[in-house]
């Protein structure tokens, strides 16, 4: 999916990216040259979507710098998306098949990957796990987008029947050493999917923490950048979504998620889970439903934090 661009609309654009990704503004004449990569074909980007709710791509929709219809057709060289994509049948099986074999590409993974059952998520007469494989051998790299993805997610919860893993975790298992990136969220953000993708078409891998999570959007946790930080330490705890005041107590788990969150904000900058009044429930973090016992599927939470 390439088109016309001009050399004003590449820094415009430039300008933006540079600070949603936190770098000085020495970078936009990097920045504008790895959008040029990327929308000229010179990378390419194919993505796969294995086990998951199709919110991550929806998220990536919901994109503000570049928006959704320029990211898509000027500003990526997107070959194959599920949902998007206009090929369909035999025409994208080929397409996914040749760019596999051809290699040199950026592999994007949604959704998990049912190892331990593969029939339970096929792509025309393939299993997705076979794909997956193919397109990681010969793939420069692997963003593994969304927490489905990067760790497991709501598909990888503990006792279910398909055997859900993490794409990394899939990869090693089949001992495929393409690097993966991790880009948790369920959703993820938008900035976090474009902002790492514009920085590994320039600069290559950007720096990483122990989750192989990009520091420049995970480096933080959302407490340390909570609006409600000051209620936490003065104790003063809301009892009670509507209620103003630090939200640990109703199961906020902003103290272990590394995300930013509240100083990003969503929706175009509209907002974010705790200025709307409702705890973060961790969503990006590497434990994320995975257990029985985590936060998110407890009932009468007062009960657990001892109230
Ligand atoms: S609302 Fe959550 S993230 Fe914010 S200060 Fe309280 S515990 Fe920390
Ligand atoms: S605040 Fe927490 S639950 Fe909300 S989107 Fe961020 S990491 Fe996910």
């Amino acid at each position: 999916m390439t088109t016309k661009f001009t050399r004003r609309q590449f820094i415009e654009l430039s300008s933006k990216m540079t600070v949603l990704m936190g770098l000085s503004t020495n970078a936009i004449p990097d920045i504008a040259q790895a959008l040029e990569n990327l929308a000229t074909g010179r990378v390419k980007v194919l993505w796969l979507q294995a086990q998951s709710c199709s919110g991550c791509s929806i998220s990536l929709l919901d994109s503000e710098h570049p928006n959704p219809a320029e990211l898509l057709t000027q500003y990526m060289s997107l070959l194959f998306h599920h949902t998007i994509s206009a090929a369909s049948g035999d025409r994208c099986m080929d397409i996914v098949e040749k760019t596999s074999k051809a290699g040199g590409h950026i592999l994007v993974v949604e959704g998990s990957i049912p190892a331990g059952m593969p029939e339970a998520c096929m792509m025309g007469h393939k299993p997705m796990t076979e794909l997956v494989s193919e397109a990681a051998k010969t793939a420069s790299h692997v963003i593994a987008i969304g927490t489905c993805a990067a760790f497991g997610g709501i598909p990888g919860a503990e006792g279910n029947p398909t055997g859900a893993i993490s794409v990394a975790t899939f990869l090693k298992q089949q001992k495929i050493s393409t690097t993966v990136i991790n880009i948790p969220g369920c959703p993820t953000h938008p900035d976090w999917f474009v902002g790492s993708l514009t920085y590994l078409a320039k600069y290559g891998l950007p720096p990483l923490d122990k989750h192989s999570r990009p520091l420049m959007f995970f480096k933080r946790t959302i407490h340390e950048n909570c609006p409600r930080f000051y209620d936490y330490e003065r104790e003063n705890f809301a009892k009670s979504f509507s209620e103003e005041g630090c939200l640990f107590k109703i199961g906020c788990l902003g103290v272990i998620t590394y995300a930013d969150c509240t100083i990003r904000d969503r929706n175009g900058g509209t907002n974010n889970c705790i200025k709307a009044g409702a705890p973060c429930v961790g969503c990006s973090s590497e434990i994320f439903a995975l257990k029985k016992s985590f936060l998110f599927y407890r009932k009468n939470e007062s009960k657990y934090l001892g109230e």
